[in-house]
């Protein structure tokens, strides 16, 4: 092929332009200045988010700022919304939320995992356990359980006030864990702080010794819990897992979930015929290992009833007091030599599973990002709150779209 000079001339031209675009992108990320203000979602009232633009605060040395590119929408934050369980007002909520680091206080060098971190790292964020309670001191690998530990979207309002995640900026401070995760997608990031709740609830069911690779596994609750969940079961090899709730569109993603039985408690009138279904659905016997993930409490009280004796289960669904709910101690627990654990939130440990739990659940192709429905811009958070409330579509997120 022959090349002339003109040709020769574009093609340097072309070269010289690359590299002179290149640098100056980078250099303007690296050194552009921060905006002084930015915008912020703040529960002012019950029922009532409101966009306020708050300065953005010089960070210490300890700290961080980081650029929120998103944050799920939780039941935690629902309730929040409609003024309990703390009554927090004002608030910036979200605790979910993921985005990239634009400036580091000089001590913060590593992620709670030891990874080296720099600006422009995309982060999570998990707990901020107090460091001082007895949990914390004497039991250091139970800190979820620790009383006094702060989570982001759950700060009340000081003068920093950017303390939660349904923001542009939010400032992470000191004694906070949180993990490095650049090689995660957006959605797959927004997916970590619910899994990391899930990949709880089943490392405290394997502590029963009853989920092998052929227990047959019940799942109550097809939110993006019990969908999480049973993605997790599912990643974990278990083959026969019994998903159990009241809406089709659910039930058939739990199906491409992986669930290989499906159970509408609507179709039946009475708890025997829902018994008999779950049944059904169990080789006759009932479940060797059932996961209570709703906050119902009569579905607490069914699921008792799910499980085969010499079974197990787990509650997960209770985040909040949503009231007592019946057990016969005979029938259910006593008669049938019953294993039940209980799973509160996560410890910051449990977020390295999760993330090896989403990257496989990728590989096997559960389309667990598909679990994300809806994405609202932070002028719309009311909205997303509503659309939440009203259970319609799965996963409710806020994406910024000034990112
Ligand atoms: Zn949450
Ligand atoms: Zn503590």
């Amino acid at each position: 092929m022959e090349v002339n000079q003109i040709d020769i001339e574009e093609i340097v031209k072309k070269i010289l332009n690359d590299l002179k675009n290149e640098p100056k992108e980078n250099i303007k990320e690296s050194n552009s200045t921060l905006p002084s203000t930015c915008r912020a979602a703040v529960l002012t009232d019950v029922k009532k988010i409101e966009v306020k633009e708050f300065n953005i605060p010089e960070i210490n040395d300890d700290e961080m700022l980081v650029k929120v590119e998103g944050c799920g929408v939780c039941g935690t934050d629902i309730h929040e919304y409609k003024g309990d369980p703390f009554g927090l007002i004002p608030l910036v909520l979200g605790h979910e939320g993921t985005g990239e680091i634009v400036k580091l206080g000089k001590n913060v060098r590593r992620d709670s995992a030891g990874k080296e971190i720099k600006k422009g790292d995309k982060i999570v964020t998990s707990v901020v356990p107090c460091g001082e309670c007895d949990i914390c001191l004497n039991h250091p690998d139970k800190t979820n359980l620790c009383e006094n530990s702060k989570i982001y979207g759950l700060i009340p309002d000081d003068n920093y006030h950017l303390n939660g995640w349904f923001s542009e900026y939010i400032v992470i401070r000191k004694g906070s864990t949180f993990y490095k995760v650049n090689d995660m997608n957006l959605n797959l990031r927004l997916l970590v702080e619910p899994a990391a709740v899930v990949v709880h609830a089943v490392e405290r069911a394997k502590t029963t010794g009853l989920l092998k690779f052929n227990s047959k596994v019940l799942v109550q609750g097809c939110g993006p819990i019990g969908l999480l969940l049973l993605s997790v079961v599912k990643t974990l090899g278990v083959e026969n897992i019994i998903a159990v709730d009241g809406d089709e569109n659910r039930l058939n993603m739990a199906k491409r979930l992986g669930a290989t039985a499906l159970v509408n408690f609507t179709k039946y009138s009475n708890i025997d015929e829902l018994v008999e279904a779950v049944k059904k659905a169990s080789d006759g016997i009932g479940a060797d290992f059932a996961f209570q993930c709703t906050g119902v409490p009569s579905a607490a009280s069914n699921i008792w009833k799910f499980v085969r004796r010499g079974g197990g289960l787990c509650e997960v669904g209770f985040f909040v007091n949503n009231g007592d709910c019946k057990i016969n101690p005979h029938y259910d627990i006593c008669n049938k030599e019953i294993t039940a654990v209980g799973s509160w939130t996560y410890t910051p440990q449990d977020y390295l599973t999760t993330f090896d739990f989403l990257k496989r659940a990728k590989e096997i192709g559960l389309p667990i990002e598909e679990l994300i429905t809806h994405r609202f811009s932070l002028d719309k958070m009311n909205e997303a709150m509503e659309i939440n409330m009203k259970q319609e579509g799965i996963k409710v997120v806020y994406i910024n779209d000034r990112f």
